[in-house]
């Protein structure tokens, strides 16, 4: 299933390394400017990790709707 993640993952924030708690594509945490290893397509994130996640991608999503009203 989509976001479970084994025990003992670690979360791969480069600095952080502690017990993952959600996976998700590697591409998606790059975009939200977290820094994952290079290469992985995978993205094992910690709680902490996962809500600055969650919080950095609702940011995004405002400002694109922001741009699309302003055309
Ligand atoms: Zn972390």
């Amino acid at each position: 299933m989509l976001g479970r993640v084994a025990k003992g993952v670690k979360c791969n924030v480069s600095g952080c390394g502690k017990e993952a708690k959600r996976s998700l594509s590697a591409d998606k945490v790059r975009l939200a400017g977290l820094s994952v290893g290079s290469g992985e397509k995978r993205a094992y994130l910690c709680e902490s990790h996962y809500k600055e996640f969650k919080k950095r991608t609702k940011k995004d999503r405002k400002i694109e709707q922001w741009r699309y009203k302003g055309v």
